[in-house]
């Protein structure tokens, strides 16, 4: 039997790469523009890494992480995240004893052992940012600001962004004994999960999906209601500058990221329309999570968004991207020599840097004029024994139909300069 790829993974063939690439692309421009860079980090690290850098509490590394031994018995884990990654990476190199803030991005796939459905993978890829070393409110506006712009950009339709802070250590504190005040006549009612979380975790209650849990736990206290003076002002102002820089957004006080070094900012990006996975972007800020991989204390905030499902909601709001021609000119030798010669002016152009290619199948005049046709290429270049015996090149305008001779030591001054007319 034929070897299947793994459940949850895709081959993203011809056709559709191309979308990928051109999101890649506007990714890469639009941090470029807001002064982020790039940072690549392994595709697996240590199993410690994520247990504390991304939570024993979270449905991430309690159900869905590719953890193995390695023949050292070493145990490491495919990446189900960046953040964890980058600021171990940040700590590593001691990016903190140089200019702060350091702004970086990472696109690349991630690994989570999840029950593939629609916008659901195993493997899956993130673009995300993470700014280290500045803790004021403009950081986050600026972070949330850069994916407002990108989906815009993008033509995106049906864009939600919500904010809300989840406070800081003392504030929740407080948050949290007034919860458990408040759900626990009805504690026995909350699924199985909630239960746990109820000692735990008891914020993570205000998100779970399940519907009894939603409906105990309406009008109970958010975080919002107990922030200290700091984290409230944080997020007063957080709202004034998205507000200053035209960011459509909505609080949300039931939108939690429930780790400890989770601090203030929380938001996320939804989109209409897309079926039923619409979260396209989840962030926060954590200013206790380089210190929690083994650094200094130093505040973060970050961004992971899903590639996939970005794509898939592009498609949903009917945006095309018109792509150039594949080929410029396609050259059609027909006899060994001709083909020689042929392949020699081909070699030439893509020296050049102009996109030319030749037939590779051995075929007729007649199935090498199909193929340039299909391809959309701008010209054939037609050379066979008779042309090669008169040294000339039949120059063929297939937008056109219209068709020329050309002496053969000219073509490819002609060929070059039509390429310049065209780009
Ligand atoms: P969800 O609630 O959908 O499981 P999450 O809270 O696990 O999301 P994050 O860890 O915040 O998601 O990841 C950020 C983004 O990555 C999500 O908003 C989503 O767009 C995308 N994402 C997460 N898991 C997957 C997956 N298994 N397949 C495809 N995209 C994913
Ligand atoms: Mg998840």
């Amino acid at each position: 039997m034929a070897i299947q790829r793994p459940k949850g993974t895709q081959d993203l063939l011809p056709g559709v790469v191309e979308k990928w690439q051109d999101l890649e692309q506007q990714i890469r421009k639009i941090c470029r523009e807001y002064g982020y860079e790039e940072i690549r980090t392994p595709m697996f690290e240590a199993t410690e890494l994520f247990q504390r850098g991304v939570g024993e509490t979270t449905d991430i590394v309690n159900k869905e992480m590719y953890s193995f031994l390695d023949k050292g018995d070493r145990s490491v884990t495919l990446r189900p995240e960046g953040t964890a990654s980058v600021c171990r990476a940040y700590v590593e190199n001691k990016l903190y004893g140089g200019p702060q803030p350091v702004k970086l991005y990472y696109m690349g796939p991630m690994f989570r052992y999840e029950r593939p459905q629609a916008g659901r993978f195993r493997q899956f890829h993130q673009f995300g940012v993470e700014v280290l070393g500045a803790d004021k409110p403009i950081v986050d506006a600026e972070v949330i600001t850069l994916v407002w712009d990108l989906y815009n950009r993008l033509g995106l339709k049906g864009l939600e962004v919500h904010v809300n802070s989840v406070g800081c250590p003392t504030c929740r504190a407080e948050h949290r004994t007034k919860l458990q005040e408040f759900l626990a006549p009805r504690r026995e009612q909350l699924c199985k999960d909630c239960q746990d979380r109820f000692e735990r975790n008891p914020m993570r209650i205000l998100d779970c999906k399940n519907p009894t849990c939603q409906e105990i736990t309406q009008g109970a206290p958010t975080t919002l209601d107990t922030l200290c003076l700091e984290c409230s002002e944080h997020f007063q102002e957080l709202q004034e500058l998205l507000t200053a820089a035209g960011v459509r957004y909505k609080v949300d006080p039931r939108l939690v990221r429930g780790l400890d070094y989770y601090r203030k900012t929380a938001f996320e990006v939804l989109v209409e329309d897309i079926g039923a996975q619409s979260a396209i972007c989840g962030g926060g800020r954590y200013d206790g999570l380089v210190q929690e991989v083994g650094g200094p204390q130093t505040p973060g905030i970050g961004f992971a968004m899903g590639m996939e499902r970005v794509l898939n909601a592009i498609y949903a709001s009917g945006q095309v991207t018109e792509r150039a021609p594949k080929e410029f000119v396609m050259f059609i030798a027909l006899g060994e020599a001709a083909q020689k010669k042929a392949f020699s002016l081909v070699s030439q152009l893509r020296s050049k840097g102009i996109s030319a290619s030749i037939d590779l199948l051995g075929r007729s005049l007649k199935s090498q004029l199909k193929t340039a046709d299909k391809a959309q290429a701008h010209y054939a270049a037609i050379l066979g024994e008779d042309e090669l015996t008169r040294q000339v090149v039949i120059l063929r305008d297939l937008a056109l139909g219209e068709q020329l001779e050309v002496p053969i030591t000219d073509v490819l001054d002609d060929l070059m300069r039509k390429w310049e007319e065209e780009v």
